[in-house]
C-alpha cells in the first residue's frame, strides 16, 4: 500500500510539474507575441531629494497581458531572461524610457533610471543599443542611469567590467541596485564603476526601530559618500523612515510615501504641475 501511495504522490508531482512547464511555455509564447504587438508599457516612479524635489525617475516595465491583465515584472522578467527575449525587450525599454525622458517638461533635466539584466550586459550590442537610444531620443547621456545588480560580476567579471566602462564612456550613469542583498557587496563597490548606490528596501523597513538594519543603513550612506557615490533609499513608505534617512544625509528617496509608479502621462503632469515638493 505504501508503494501505491508513493506512486500516487509521484504522479501528483509529475502533473504539477507538467502544469508548471506548460504555464511557462505559454507565457514564453505570449511574451514573444507581446513584443510584436507592443503590449508593454513603462511606469515612472519619482526619486526625490531631501527637499522633496523630483530629480529622477525609475522606469518600471508592465505587461498588458490580453487575458491576465497587467502583469508585474517579477512574473515575466525571469522567463524573458532565460529565453533570451530580454535582449529585444530591454532594447524596447531603453528606447521608450529615453524617448519619454526627452519629452519631460523639466528645465533642470530630470534623469531616467533603467533596469538592465545581466543577460543584456553580456550582449556585446548593448553599448550600441544605448548609444542609438540616446541618439534617437536626443536625450543628454548624463540624464540616463542604468541600474545593475551585483550578479553582473558572478561570471565573466572582466567582460562585464569592460562593457560597463564602455557604457560610462558614453557619459551615462551607473547605479548598483538592491545593494546589500547579495554576497560580496563591499568588494563590488571597489570593482564596479559606479555613480549611485541603491540601498535595498529590506534595510529600510525596520529603520524606525534601533535594529542592526538601521546601523547598517547609516554606515552604508557614510561609506558610499566617502567613495564619492550618491545614495538612494528604495521602498520608503513612512514619514519616520524619510526623516531618519534625511537626518543621515541620504541623497535621494524612492517609495510609496513619495509616489507610486506613475503612467507616462501622470508623471509628466506631476513634473509640469510644479516643482513643489512632495
Ligand atoms: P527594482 O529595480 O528594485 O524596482 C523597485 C521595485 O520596488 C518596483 O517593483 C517598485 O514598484 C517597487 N516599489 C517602489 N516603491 C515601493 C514601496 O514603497 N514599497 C514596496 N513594497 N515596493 C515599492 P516592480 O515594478 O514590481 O519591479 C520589480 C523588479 O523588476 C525591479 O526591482 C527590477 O529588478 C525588475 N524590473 C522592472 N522593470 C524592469 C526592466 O525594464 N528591465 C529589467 N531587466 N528588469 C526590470
Ligand atoms: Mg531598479
Ligand atoms: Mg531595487
Ligand atoms: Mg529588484
Amino acid at each position: 500500500h505504501a508503494k501505491d501511495r508513493g506512486r500516487g504522490q509521484f504522479q501528483f508531482f509529475r502533473s504539477e510539474l507538467d502544469a508548471h512547464v506548460r504555464e511557462r511555455v505559454t507565457l514564453e509564447a505570449d511574451l514573444r507575441r507581446a513584443l510584436d504587438e507592443n503590449s508593454f508599457t513603462l511606469e515612472f516612479q519619482p526619486q526625490v531629494n531631501a527637499a522633496g524635489i523630483i530629480v529622477a525617475a525609475e522606469a518600471l516595465l508592465r505587461w498588458q497581458h490580453p487575458q491576465r491583465g497587467v502583469l508585474p515584472p517579477d512574473c515575466f522578467i525571469p522567463i524573458a531572461e532565460e529565453s533570451g527575449l530580454i535582449v529585444p525587450l530591454g532594447r524596447w525599454v531603453l528606447h521608450s524610457a529615453c524617448r519619454a525622458a526627452a519629452l519631460w517638461p523639466a528645465p533642470q533635466g530630470v534623469r531616467v533610471a533603467v533596469n538592465i539584466s545581466v543577460e543584456q550586459l553580456r550582449d556585446p550590442r548593448l553599448v550600441t543599443d544605448v548609444a542609438s537610444a540616446l541618439a534617437a531620443s536626443g536625450l543628454d547621456p548624463h540624464r540616463l542611469e542604468l541600474e545593475i545588480t551585483e550578479s553582473v560580476l558572478i561570471d565573466e567579471p572582466e567582460a562585464m567590467l569592460a562593457s560597463l566602462e564602455a557604457l560610462r564612456a558614453l557619459g551615462i550613469r551607473v547605479a548598483l541596485d538592491d545593494f546589500g542583498t547579495g554576497y560580496s557587496s563591499l568588494s563590488y563597490l571597489r570593482r564596479l564603476p559606479l555613480d549611485t548606490l541603491k540601498l535595498d528596501g529590506s534595510f529600510i523597513a525596520d529603520l524606525e526601530r534601533d535594529t542592526p538594519d538601521a546601523t547598517i543603513t547609516y554606515s552604508v550612506i557614510e561609506l558610499a559618500h566617502r567613495l564619492g557615490l550618491e545614495v538612494i533609499a528604495e521602498r520608503v513608505e513612512t514619514p519616520g523612515q524619510r526623516a531618519r534617512l534625511c537626518e543621515h544625509q541620504c541623497d535621494l528617496l524612492q517609495g510609496y510615501l513619495l509616489s507610486r509608479p506613475l503612467s507616462t502621462q501622470a508623471f509628466s503632469a506631476r513634473l509640469a504641475e510644479s516643482r513643489i515638493s512632495v
